[in-house]
């Protein structure tokens, strides 16, 4: 409750209209609503839009608001704002969604425990076909010996005695407003309504322990670097017993030594002699399957593409593999001894090639015509 700029927390600017805050406050209360999100966090952000609009859809509390009145009722519980009886909190309720106001009081020890991540390294192999890893997580567990009460076995948490289990303390004062009740979270109990007097020695107090588990993980095929996959409920235990958060799986997939994956493609680079590329061969390719023989036309160029279909990374939640592609890398000679000098000077002559004539690729002539254009001036 200590967000106090109520129109930060409606999301509308300082001049928005009456009809704007309404608007803004229906649609995040549709969203938030115990009911269809009974998440703490959750039920704390709808009391907090609820404050909000209870001062800025009324003119005068507004224009309090704006005058820096807010100090009154900052810091005070959900419905019980500083503006005494006939205050609207149930009203707005009642109009909205036909239910009675949300129970105030003492708030539960029991709150969500957080989510955690833990990173997971897999190599290509894994990413691409799935498989199953035994994690080791250090977490927090309901403690056995309070399960989750946090007093000591055959104690009970007695009922604070300065609020009288209410869990908080309402206030009447005058201002200039007139008189003005404020509500603050009990010091003594910390808004809980009871105090523990004997706390479980197992935990402190706390209703949970920390401990290292182990939990076996299905990871599905298809994931890449950056993939999260959620565990739901798989994180630690909250405080006083309170349900678990989700446990997020980060996955981190380590670099391939032949292949550099696209998506669900792979792609490798194969080096094809001269002579291989011009007569064709068969190559024996290394796949995530196995060694595989693939058909090397004869003329082949450098750069050109080989496409082995099917032999990519297993799609995400989908039938269906990517595809391999091999980019071929045409290596001209460098180190001829003399036979072999003497039988492609031969082939060159055969081919009438001892002088070529240098020919531009097609698309250059063009780009040179243009550039001697602008030198001549035309
Ligand atoms: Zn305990
Ligand atoms: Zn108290």
């Amino acid at each position: 409750m200590a967000n106090s700029d109520y129109y930060a927390t409606l999301g509308v600017r300082r001049d928005a209209s009456q009809d704007e805050i309404k608007k803004a406050y229906r649609r995040l209360a549709r969203e938030l609503h115990p009911d269809v999100n009974p998440d703490p966090d959750t039920q704390e952000r709808f009391k907090e839009i609820t404050q909000a609009y209870e001062v800025l859809s009324d003119p005068n509390k507004r224009q309090m608001y704006d005058l820096g009145g807010d100090s009154s009722f900052a810091g005070a519980g959900a419905g019980a704002a500083g503006f005494g009886a006939g205050f609207p909190f149930s009203d707005i309720m009642d109009a909205f969604f036909g239910t009675a106001a949300g129970a105030r009081g003492p708030r539960s020890r029991a709150r969500r425990g957080r989510n955690a991540t833990i990173r997971v390294e897999l190599d290509l192999r894994e990413t691409a076909f799935g498989t199953t890893r035994e994690l080791v997580v250090d977490t927090a567990v309901v403690c056995e010996v309070c399960h989750g009460a946090g007093a000591s076995p055959g104690t009970h948490p007695d009922t604070c005695d300065m609020c009288n289990g209410r869990g908080e303390i309402s206030q009447v004062t005058r201002s200039f407003l007139g008189q003005v009740m404020t509500s603050r979270p009990c010091p003594q109990c910390g808004g809980f309504g009871t105090i523990i007097r004997h706390p479980c020695q197992e935990c402190s107090g706390d209703g949970r322990v920390r401990t290292r588990r182990t939990i076996k993980v299905r990871i599905p095929a298809g994931v890449e670097d950056g993939t999260h996959i959620q565990l739901a409920g798989e994180g630690e235990v909250g405080p006083g017993g309170g349900p678990p958060g989700d446990l997020f799986l980060e996955i981190v997939e380590r670099a391939h030594e032949i292949f550099e994956r696209r998506g669900d493609d792979l792609h490798c680079t194969v080096q094809l002699p001269m002579t291989a590329a011009a007569l064709g061969t068969v190559l024996a390719v290394e796949t995530l399957d196995g060694t595989e023989e693939v058909d090397v036309r004869p003329g082949t160029q450098s750069g050109q593409v080989i496409t082995m279909f099917g032999r990519g990374v297993q799609r995400l939640n989908e039938s269906g593999r990517g595809d391999l592609l091999i980019h071929v890398n045409v290596e001209t000679p460098s180190k001829l001894d003399t036979q072999q000098e003497d039988l492609l000077r031969e082939l060159a002559r055969l081919r009438g090639e001892e002088r070529p004539p240098g020919k531009f690729a097609p698309g250059q002539q063009g780009f040179f015509s243009r550039l001697r254009d602008a030198f001549n001036g035309r």
